[in-house]
């Protein structure tokens, strides 16, 4: 190894949503000020600054979906709305003092490891910056997907994708077509339906949807909550408990069938009409998808100005959309609730690692890292998030926020070591990425009629914890410094 440099900054830290707002502050909790937040837009949020469709909400009850160490007994509703949300990630970021360190329109478009510095060179939309340490915290969420579908660029009205809501322009008396009915379309259908002419739905696979049993807190909860903190931490344990249960019918196919008769109960209840229930009840296995939880999707389906086309999409005509079966449906506004690109993320093509080769090309369509965070031949690189840490259950905030820890342990042991740099060995990292396809066996995701975006190009569930949220809690409580390699040959230790 060469000479090293002091870089520009520590800690770079991409993207200023949870992950990135959450990691700040516990970076400063322990002490280390040297970070900067690099946001590409100009205000904090992700995914919950830039999906403000009608109707957005969290389907994950709020006292779960906050930081643990910054509880809030204010929330209005059991699943609080998207600008409550927000407003609540501001107020974090504000208390805890972070803002100033977020560089506003900074995008990343390139980050590569220079062996020599032993650091991490970036090119932002704003000129070069250097740091040693990079956490990517761009969520994985963030990049919306939309269908190539042939004819798209000829059609002659609106089109855009629900994280990208143009309010600017009315719905009101418009033919519309919704693309996708996942967990985004679910809570916008029944928002737009009473304001728009025509609603076509299109709809590839029936979710399953359990009802949401959503209500206001009431002032004496917030009162008895505020005054009493531990009240906070009862019901969010009380909501942990009970989203954990999941994962019993997630590993047990035969258990989740007890949930699927809840559903059925509810599609029979919301939708008389029995050739639109036909449609909508869906022929794979609870799970394997979201589950989503709404209680007034399926009653907007069967309103006189709504209609369920499970016809495949053949085209788009310059006035409408063309199906397979031959017949243009006439639209002045497409949306599209078609989800994000998740296991093929845009950003993993720009992050270079020791060798020069991208994250992309290392994991050629199936992502893998150790405990979902560090990943061999990539030093000082942690993904929040990362691959096998997402959930479809409860709450994704308890897995960051063990992933901040861990985080943390390696820059601690970096420093005590005196190390520039550290990374996963391989031997570590492919036990672990054996250990969670192992624990994927015989559940509902892989199971033969599952097919879904958890799922990469080669077939693995690269996108979800197979497991209890307790049990990567676990896992990452125990810091094993064997499993990482340091590089110690410079007086700047990466720990700060
Ligand atoms: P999604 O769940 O991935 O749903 C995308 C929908 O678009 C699916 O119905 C899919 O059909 C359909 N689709 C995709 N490509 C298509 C094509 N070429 N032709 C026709 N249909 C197509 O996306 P999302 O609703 O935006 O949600 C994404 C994720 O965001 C969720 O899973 C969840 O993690 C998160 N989210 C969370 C909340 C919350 O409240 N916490 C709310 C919204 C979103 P197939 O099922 O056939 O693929």
């Amino acid at each position: 190894m060469g000479r090293s440099q002091a870089p520009d900054v520590h800690v770079a830290i991409v993207g200023a949503g949870f992950a990135g707002i959450g990691m700040a502050i516990r970076l400063k909790q322990e002490g280390r000020h040297d970070f900067v937040i690099l946001e590409r837009a100009e205000r904090i949020g992700g995914t919950w600054r830039d999906n403000t469709y009608p109707g957005c909400a969290c389907d994950v009850e709020s006292h779960l979906y906050s930081f643990s160490f910054a509880p809030n007994p204010d929330w209005s509703h059991r699943f609080a709305p998207q600008p409550e949300i927000l407003a609540y990630l501001e107020r974090c970021a504000h208390r805890y003092g972070v803002l100033p360190q977020i560089r506003f329109g900074h995008e990343v478009r390139d980050a590569a490891w220079d062996e020599d510095a032993q650091l991490w060179r970036l090119e932002t939309s704003h000129g070069p910056l250097t740091a040693r340490v990079l956490v990517a915290a761009q969520g994985p969420l963030s990049e919306p997907a939309v269908p190539e579908l042939p004819g798209l660029e000829r059609f002659e009205g609106k089109t855009f994708h629900s994280a990208r809501w143009d309010h600017d322009y009315s719905l009101e008396g418009k033919r519309v077509a919704v693309i996708g009915t996942g967990a985004s379309a679910i809570q916008f259908v029944p928002a737009i339906q009473p304001h728009v002419a025509q609603l076509d739905v299109y709809q590839r696979t029936p979710p399953w949807i359990l009802p949401r049993i959503d209500r206001p807190i009431t002032p004496l909860e917030q009162w008895l909550l505020k005054a009493w903190p531990p009240a906070q931490t009862l019901a969010r344990l009380a909501i942990y408990l009970q989203r954990e249960l999941y994962v019993f019918g997630f590993r047990n196919p035969e258990v989740m069938a007890l949930a699927e008769r809840v559903v059925h109960h509810h599609l029979a209840v919301s939708v008389p009409d029995q050739a639109l229930r036909a449609k909508l009840t869906p022929n794979y296995a609870m799970g394997c998808k979201r589950i989503l939880l709404s209680s007034d999707y399926l009653p907007a389906l069967t309103k006189p100005n709504v209609e369920v086309v499970t016809e495949r999409i053949a085209a788009i005509a310059p006035n409408g959309v063309l199906t397979e079966a031959g017949t243009l449906r006439e639209a002045d506004t497409i949306i599209f609730g078609t989800g994000f690109q998740v296991t093929e993320t845009p950003f993993a093509r720009r992050v270079r690692g020791r060798t020069g080769r991208t994250l992309a090309e290392t994991w050629d369509g199936s992502p893998r890292a150790y405990l979902g965070t560090t990943v061999t031949g990539f030093p000082n690189l942690f993904l929040l998030l990362g691959p096998n840490t997402g959930l479809g259950h409860t709450s994704v905030l308890m897995m960051m926020e063990r992933q901040f820890d861990h985080v943390l342990h390696c820059l601690d042991a970096a420093r005590r070591r005196k190390a520039l740099a550290l990374e996963p060995s391989p031997l570590a990292m492919a036990a672990f990425v054996a250990e969670v396809d192992r624990q994927m066996e015989g559940t509902v995701w892989l199971g033969a009629n599952c097919r879904s975006w958890y799922r990469d190009r080669t077939g693995r569930n690269s996108s979800l914890w197979p497991g209890f949220v307790a049990e990567f809690e676990w896992r990452l409580a125990h810091f094993d410094e064997s499993a990482y390699r340091f590089e110690t040959p410079a007086p700047l230790p990466v720990g700060g």
